[in-house]
């Protein structure tokens, strides 16, 4: 990516140019959904007591740099991660030993383990799981030359709520609606060459998944309407993320689906006698739905669980007949202590997993070498690395969550773990920094510019639906997500606050 043209890649704009940018960025983003609640602190509540505020989400206002190879790497070894992934959830014993390293060490781990055997130990009545998954990626490049592309590094496996595919099919349209409207100078015409831009399909990909799992759910056994639930936060901010999918999942499928948030699910849903999860929308309660799967888009974070009530809320949609996207143990199996394992140099456990040698040492590439903080001999190597002022600024360290915000970086480690109990030092895993080239662009976040060194991370999702104890039946890659961050922060969550949405310009 050394020549000119990408150097000078996205252009300077004139103060006219960009004015026209911006507006069409603005109307078009609010137009088509690509879109946020505002948080708090940018529209006080009371300033909207209705809530009928939405506002552009963030988003890059060129499509970024992205390696061709690198991105059709990605996308090509998806079906091989669903693969891993759901063979990882079909092998309990496998799962077993590595969350009983963290039960006692994890509370959140050890409370999703208990829940569980509490399901279990009655006995699990449906036997297909849903896993709509993320990959995530960055490119990396030799440090010591980073216009050198060395490939497509993993930076996490995601297995529940796997957030932005809604979004992104929007930002990849709206990049190439402002590319057909000119609102790009001529000059990047060398640059966005005909076939660059790559529309993500995430957002329709993602509903068919979700479509495939109802289907496959069967006839209804109440002689109720049949429909899917969305178990959900509340307040949701990304919740027009969501809803394209709901939206997708109406008109390409005609399947009905519910929001329902996390905290209500015991006041509107109730198991019959076998156990068959039956959901009253409280805005008609005269009829009621049976409900084929539950999509969760919370009760990934110990957030979700303020009360022990929350507990039982997870139990309770978790013994019922409905298809979980994603089951307890799928939900696990996203630890990152699982990614970890797997990258194990010369383990026998992807192999395990992988049985055909090529597609596992494609898979195998991208693993980006991962330490556990325990006793083994690879443990005490890395304790020693992340103690240590110097080395340990080629680290992250990662604890067993999702959503962003938890881990911590660099020079940050040492002083961290002076502080943490030896004996929970093994509830982290130490990975070392993926070191993406350097890239240029512009994000839009809450009306302001900010223009400068980004780094992008590519997320592949990923389709599979299987039954327990038995074969997948339907596996497929389900479009892509760009999200591009400035190159001082270290996190890069959207929601979060730290990154934007943005689609490849494949070069
Ligand atoms: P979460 O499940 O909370 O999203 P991640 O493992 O994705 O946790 O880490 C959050 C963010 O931290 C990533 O989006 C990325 O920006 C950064 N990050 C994580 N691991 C690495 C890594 N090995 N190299 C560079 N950046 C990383
Ligand atoms: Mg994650
Ligand atoms: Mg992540």
């Amino acid at each position: 990516m050394a020549s000119t043209q990408y150097e000078s890649y996205p252009p300077e704009l004139n103060a006219v140019e960009e004015q026209y940018l911006l507006e069409n960025v603005k109307d078009w983003s609010i137009a088509h959904g690509l879109a946020v609640r505002p948080a708090p602190s940018f529209v006080e509540p009371s300033q909207d007591p209705t809530g009928v505020l939405a506002i552009t989400a963030p988003v890059t206002l060129f499509p970024s740099l992205f390696p061709r190879r690198c991105f059709e790497e990605g996308l090509a070894i998806q079906k091989a991660y669903n693969e891993l992934y759901s063979a990882i959830a079909r092998d309990e014993e496998w799962l077993k030993e590595i969350v009983e390293e963290l039960i006692d060490i994890d509370d959140f781990v050890g409370k999703l383990w208990q829940t569980h055997l509490a399901v279990k130990k009655e006995g699990y009545v449906q036997d297909l799981s849903l896993g709509l998954f993320r990959s995530d990626y960055m490119v990396h490049t030799d440090p010591s030359n980073t216009s050198a592309t060395v490939g497509l590094k993993q930076v996490e496996f995601n297995t529940i709520a796997s957030s932005f595919g809604g979004l992104s099919s929007q930002v990849s349209n709206l990049h190439k609606h402002l590319l057909t409207i000119d609102a790009y100078p001529s000059s990047t015409a060398s640059v966005i060459k005909a076939d660059a831009l790559r529309q993500s399909k995430s957002a329709s990909s993602l509903a068919k998944g979700l479509a495939v799992a109802h289907k496959a759910y069967g006839i209804s056994r109440t002689s109720r309407p049949l429909c899917v639930l969305f178990v959900v936060q509340d307040p949701e901010r990304n919740v027009f993320d969501q809803r394209h999918l709901e939206y997708a999942l109406l008109e390409d499928s005609g399947v009905r689906s519910f929001r329902l948030p996390f905290q209500q699910t015991l006041a509107h849903t109730k198991l019959d006698s076998d156990r068959t999860l039956v959901y009253t929308p409280p805005h008609s309660p005269s009829t009621s739905y049976e409900v084929t799967t539950i999509y969760f888009r919370a009760g990934y974070s110990p957030d979700d669980y303020p009360n022990a009530e929350d507990w039982d809320s997870r139990l309770h949609l978790e013994k019922s007949r409905a298809i979980k996207c994603p089951s307890l143990l799928t939900h696990l199996a996203g630890c990152k202590k699982v990614q970890q394992v797997l990258a194990t140099p010369h383990s026998p456990h992807l192999k395990r997993f992988l049985p055909d040698e090529e597609v596992a040492s494609r898979v195998l590439a991208t693993f980006a070498p991962i330490y556990p903080l325990d006793q083994s001999q690879a443990g005490k190597e890395a304790q020693k690395l992340a103690q240590n002022l110097d080395s340990a600024s080629r680290y992250v360290l990662k604890p067993q969550r999702e959503g962003g915000g938890n881990n911590i970086y660099r020079k940050a480690i040492p002083p961290f773990l002076e502080k943490l109990p030896e004996t929970h030092w093994p509830a982290y895993i130490l990975m070392e920094m993926i070191e993406p080239p350097p890239l240029k662009n512009a994000i839009l976040r809450n009306g302001d510019l900010q223009r400068g060194g980004v780094i992008g991370e590519l997320g592949v999702y990923g389709v599979c639906l299987w039954k327990d104890g038995g074969d997948i039946l339907e596996n497929f890659e389900a479009g892509y997500l760009l999200r591009t961050k400035g190159d001082q922060s270290e996190e890069g969550g959207v929601a979060a606050g730290f990154g934007a949405v943005d689609s490849c310009c494949l070069v």
